[in-house]
């Protein structure tokens, strides 16, 4: 559909009316490494005011929802999962567009400002390579170049030369775990209305020089936790880059370890009113990354599941964490693979109820609402896991009872599941069975083990101690605690007396040259030995 560009038009922040701002965008993290297909269904889908009041800087009657007249025109946000349906991109694709287009032709005469582009960055869409890169493509078609647009990015996303193309102001995270999500997206958005408001009288906002400068790098985010070195000191540069006279904002992106697409490094973008130290400060950064390239290493001492489950039973340190790495929900694993289970499961230490231990948690629809039809307190027989992602051992079959239930927006059902054992001693696990039996069948001379497992009919991280408490549970509840993480998040690395990491295999396995990555750029470390160093001839503006 034809639009008038938007310089014909006059602009709303001529004068005293207030700037105009769209926001969109669709956040997601994709790995194209698990079976897992994401849907619509995954998505909190907002439309409207509730696009906004997902932010607290901008609630209703703050400083910055005030400056401008804002329209939430379309946001799709989920936990991260596998590569979105193209069908469900589509249709919010052309939602977005028409929403968009709407604003720009306004019946009002007004024209739109500004477009803060609300993303993650590491979207993958079946069938397409750069599926922000080609939205914001499109998202120009539609509005012009004159409008000014900003995205706030996680630092796992991936800046695509079409995304940057796309964006007149693009910055990101600098803390992993992400503690500064909201200081983040409120940095872009004020970025945009300072922009704005040095905007000549009824002409648009004078655009920003930027400098992208790609690091062949791809590391997954435990080896590059802003925690340790040298993420640490590279993003403890940054405030002194962007404070730096005509550069206004300074940011690193680690990228998204677990898509095979050309897109997925290591980026630096600067942007601000002096190109010279736009393009000296992203030099500067991209350079020092460059330099600690064989620096980075993982979060947490790492091992097989066995070398990790022998040493947290052995430690005197409880709780002792260990983070299923490979199937880590966080990263877009499956949220389902059983190899932790099924070891679990078969400790004799564990079986005996010497040592207790907890897995939180595993996604099965099946296995939630069946604890649910039986209720608290009640034995039954489940097979767990693998429904998504069945490599071995699979599905796994266990005698359980019900310990406590739950049901949230976030989990779905949850339920609390004490395995149980028979009192006899043979094994806790019988041969496989591809449906449930009855209660009645089975229930009699079990004993409970050591070990309790949480499942949930929706993909899902128990990142917090208020999501433990919903269930009865603490954080330190177990002497072994097992997540389907990788780095712990805040309060999980504060219940933690010791801490180890699985390498686990699995859609998001932290052996990337293991996962065979086809399509990336090359050279690249970790799969060459060496990349060429950054230079001036290597910064895109
Ligand atoms: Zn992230």
């Amino acid at each position: 559909m034809p639009h008038e560009p938007s310089s014909t038009r006059p602009h709303a922040a001529a004068g005293t009316a207030l700037p105009r701002i769209a926001v969109c965008g669709i956040h997601i993290e994709s790995s194209t490494f698990t079976p897992y297909v994401s849907t619509a269904a995954d998505f909190d889908v907002r439309r409207g005011d509730a696009v906004l009041d997902r932010h607290p800087f901008l609630a209703a009657g703050s400083p910055l929802r005030e400056a401008a007249a804002w329209h939430g025109v379309l946001h799709a946000g989920a936990l991260p999962g596998g590569p979105l349906d193209r069908e469900d991109f589509e249709a919010w694709r052309a939602e977005i567009l028409e929403g968009l287009a709407a604003l720009v032709s306004g019946s009002d005469g007004a024209s739109l400002d500004a477009l803060w582009f609300d993303i993650h960055g590491a979207m993958s869409v079946r069938g397409m390579d750069d599926a922000e890169g080609a939205l914001i493509t499109a998202i120009r078609e539609v509005i012009g170049e004159d409008v000014l647009v900003g995205t706030s990015m996680d630092l796992h996303g991936n800046v695509s030369p079409a995304l940057f193309a796309g964006c007149d102001q693009l910055t990101c995270y600098r803390t992993a775990p992400h503690v500064d999500v909201a200081e983040t997206r409120e940095r872009a958005v004020r970025s945009l209305l300072d922009a704005l408001a040095a905007a000549p009288d009824g002409l648009p906002a004078p655009k920003p020089h930027r400098a992208l400068v790609h690091v062949p790098i791809l590391l997954p985010g435990e080896m590059t936790s802003t925690r340790v070195e040298p993420a640490a000191s590279l993003y403890a540069r940054i405030p002194e880059l962007a404070a730096r006279e005509g550069v206004t904002d300074v940011s690193y992106w680690i990228g998204f370890a677990w898509a095979d697409e050309p897109r997925c490094q290591a980026a630096v973008v600067a942007f601000g009113a002096d190109g010279e130290a736009v393009d000296a400060a992203a030099l500067e950064l991209a350079t020092a990354i460059w330099e600690t390239r064989h620096e980075f290493v993982f979060v947490a001492p790492t091992g097989t599941l066995e070398e990790c489950l022998d040493t947290a039973i052995a430690s005197p340190a409880r709780p002792f964490w260990i983070s299923d790495s490979g199937d880590n929900p966080g990263a877009g694993g499956a949220d389902d693979t059983t190899g932790c289970l099924a070891a679990l499961a078969s400790r004799p230490e564990i079986r005996a109820g010497e040592v207790t231990a907890l897995l939180v948690s595993i996604v099965d629809p099946e296995t939630a609402g069946r604890a649910a039809e039986l209720g608290v307190g009640r034995r039954g027989d489940v097979v767990v896991g693998g429904r998504i992602d069945a490599r071995d051992p699979g599905p796994v079959p266990l005698h359980i009872e019900v310990e406590a239930l739950d049901h949230s927006p976030a989990t779905g059902v949850a339920a609390v599941l004490r395995v149980l054992a028979p009192a006899g001693g043979e094994s806790p696990s019988e041969p496989r069975s591809p449906e449930l039996r009855p209660t009645s069948q089975r229930s009699t001379g079990l004993r409970p083990t050591g070990l309790r497992l949480v499942v949930t009919s929706r993909r899902a991280q128990f990142s917090t101690e208020a999501m433990f408490a919903r269930l009865g549970l603490t954080m330190t509840v177990a002497d072994v605690v097992v997540v389907k993480m990788g780095y712990l998040e805040p309060d999980q690395h504060a219940a933690a007396a010791d801490w180890m990491m699985a390498l686990t295999p699995g859609g998001v396995d932290q052996d990337l040259v293991r996962l065979g990555h086809r399509r990336i750029t090359r050279p690249m470390l970790p799969f060459d030995a060496e990349i060429p160093a950054p230079s001036a001839a290597d910064v895109l503006r």
